[in-house]
């Protein structure tokens, strides 16, 4: 017997649905089918909870019902429709009920507002129970409120396993087919809790290490798992393998397509996990806990959270006294703050920890209540905070057996002038997590991701001022080249930006095509300075940017100086900058060095003898 949960993008449209249908009616063996809310309906329901204390909930409330009933007429004979009506009737009543209450009494408690957040899967598997009876498929409901058992925290319910796999063995008979709802729960006082958002995944892992299924399968509308997130890196790739924990890494990272706690009874009881795609559902997907002779890779992703604050605890008073992390953390959960990472250096003198940026307030106010008699001693340096950063993992189980990856990692952010503020890393080298200034996410993400997968081929971005005769002859000639380096040398040159005296044209892309470029006088954008192409420039914060100077401007050659403070090297086809006063010269080569950066420049000298 095997669990198969289909998400909300999965049961999200009647052509979904349908798919659905079809991928059950190929199974071979007996499953257990966890059905998530439709698309979108449990974050209708979370403002719905909202709405209704503001007695402002019809208009939700009807879109939710459209939702449902557009659903049902499109699946059903019509025939079969009026039951199908009446079946969901009787729970969009009482979720109207618990609105007009919500409303009248002026409270959403977490209790209630875990019954309205369970309506979405509730009414799904209704749905979609008397839809695949209606198609010939032999299956029964499961109601998930009397299997599963979880307790304390009504909106993250921490779930009893034993309890749960005694009761799912009691309901289950393993020769038939069943369909239940995901996400939902009950506790011991059998109120209705849920297992955290995207929680329908676990209630799949909750089914699957009860019955020991063969393996559990979710279906969403990705290809699995990617090593990062296509947003920011458009190379991502889908992983074909990866360990549990790697698993639980990535999920934690972001990458939203499985809800972390899942991997932890799949791992328990070795059960292999593939993430699949409706859509495609002949593709392999990512397979997880399924052991692979070949695997060689050390680094299988590189993640991020965002929204980071660093907070520090430093001071003389810090060293050498024992209890000092103590009472920082007890202060941190006197606040109900969670704690992202951690760093302390062995000089003992400060404790870093990553927060949420939501959360400083709290954590700050305690901290300098709990240390209030140090600070007046100016034991404590005050506490500082420092936001809007982000974290940056690179993750795999490998990485321990492997020599020189933070090398690599650490000369890949610094060639590209990317700040260090904080560094983490497990014993377990599973996961080297480094906090950077939030702009430069992207950026990090897509050097990273060039290093550790794509090192095959370097894509340098290109700024260029000027295009008159020089500038055109070389954009040709580049043009000419781009092929034979991509062939030869695995650099993908890109124009990212190009101006004359006064337009521009930008694609940060894929890079600007020779025939836009053509157009750079009828087409481009007018600008009023050369600093606006400079500023665009630098803030577009790419990897590998290289300035091209191809004027003979002394406009042009003032504006080095800034470039190659942003690491962003200079290239140039006049002798201006070389020949101005030495200062100028002299600072230029040095910022060049201090950056990491190049300033290189050819020119003729003496009647066009090259010197
Ligand atoms: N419907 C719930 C949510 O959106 C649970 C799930 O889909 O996994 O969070
Ligand atoms: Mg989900």
């Amino acid at each position: 017997m095997k669990v198969l949960k289909f998400g909300g993008s999965s049961v999200g449209s009647i052509q979904n649905i349908i798919q659905l249908k079809n991928i059950l009616s190929t199974q071979t063996e007996s499953y257990i089918l966890v059905v998530s809310a439709l698309r979108g309906i449990t974050d209708f329901l979370v403002g719905l909870a909202q709405e209704a204390l503001a007695n402002k909930y019809a208009s939700t409330l009807e879109s939710i019902k459209d939702k449902h009933h557009h659903i049902i007429n499109g699946l059903f004979k019509p025939l079969a429709q009026p039951n199908a009506f009446i079946a969901i009737q009787e729970q969009l009543n009482e979720l109207e009920k618990i609105c007009e209450g919500i409303a009248t009494l002026q409270e959403c408690s977490p209790k209630i507002e875990a019954r309205l957040l369970g309506f979405g899967e509730k009414l799904s598997s209704l749905i979609l129970h008397q839809y695949l009876e209606q198609e010939g498929l032999a299956i029964k409901y499961l109601d998930s409120t009397k299997c599963i058992v979880a307790n304390h925290d009504f909106l993250n319910a921490e779930v009893n396993f034993k309890e749960s796999t005694s009761n799912i063995l009691k309901h289950v008979n393993k020769d038939c087919n069943y369909i239940a709802p995901g996400f939902i729960a009950k506790n011991q006082h059998e109120e209705l809790v849920v297992l955290g958002r995207g929680g329908s995944d676990y209630s799949a892992a909750i089914y699957a290490a009860a019955i020991q299924s063969t393996c559990v399968e979710l279906w969403s509308d990705v290809d699995g798992m990617l090593n990062a997130n296509p947003n920011h890196v458009p190379a991502a790739k889908s992983l074909s393998t990866l360990s549990y924990k790697e698993a639980f890494e990535m999920a934690y990272f972001g990458a939203k397509v499985l809800y972390p706690p899942t991997v932890r009874p799949l791992m328990l009881h070795n059960i292999p996990l593939y993430l699949k795609n409706t859509q495609n559902p002949a593709a392999l997907g990512t397979a997880i806990g399924v052991k692979q002779v070949d695997e060689q890779d050390s680094i299988k992703g590189v993640s991020s959270i965002s929204n980071i604050a660093l907070i520090t605890i430093s001071g003389v008073g810090m060293a050498q006294t024992k209890g000092m992390a103590r009472r920082v953390f007890e202060a941190i959960e006197h606040a109900d703050v969670n704690v992202i990472l951690i760093t302390q250096a062995c000089s003992e003198q400060s404790i870093c920890l990553g927060i949420d940026n939501g959360d400083i307030k709290k954590a700050k106010a305690s901290l300098e209540n709990a240390f209030k008699h140090e600070l007046e001693l100016l034991l404590i340096n005050p506490i500082e905070v420092n936001t809007d950063n982000v974290i940056i993992a690179v993750i795999g189980d490998n990485m321990q057996s492997h020599i020189g990856l933070s090398g690599q990692l650490f000369s890949a952010l610094g060639a590209n002038n990317i700040n260090v503020v904080a560094i983490a890393q497990g014993a377990s080298e599973r996961n080297i997590s480094i906090v950077l200034n939030a702009k430069d996410e992207n950026k990090a993400l897509n050097i990273l991701h060039e290093t550790f997968f794509e090192l095959a081929v370097k894509k340098v971005h290109l700024f260029i001022n000027g295009y008159g005769n020089v500038g055109k002859e070389f954009i040709s000639i580049l043009f000419k080249q781009k092929p034979i380096l991509l062939a030869e040398n695995k650099i993908d040159l890109r124009i990212t930006g190009i101006a004359n005296s006064n337009k521009y044209l930008f694609n940060n892309v894929n890079g600007l095509e020779h025939k836009e470029i053509e157009k750079l006088a009828t087409e481009g954008t007018p600008y009023t300075q050369l600093s606006d192409f400079q500023n665009k420039a630098i803030s577009l914060n790419l990897r590998n940017s290289l300035f091209i100077d191809n004027t003979a401007s002394d406009l042009v050659s003032n504006t080095y100086l800034n470039y190659l403070n942003n690491s962003i090297s200079v290239i140039g086809c006049n002798k201006i900058a070389s020949s101005s006063a030495t200062e100028n010269y002299l600072l230029l080569q040095k910022t060049a060095k201090t950056k990491n950066c190049n300033w290189l420049y050819e020119t003729a000298v003496g009647a066009a003898l090259p010197i």
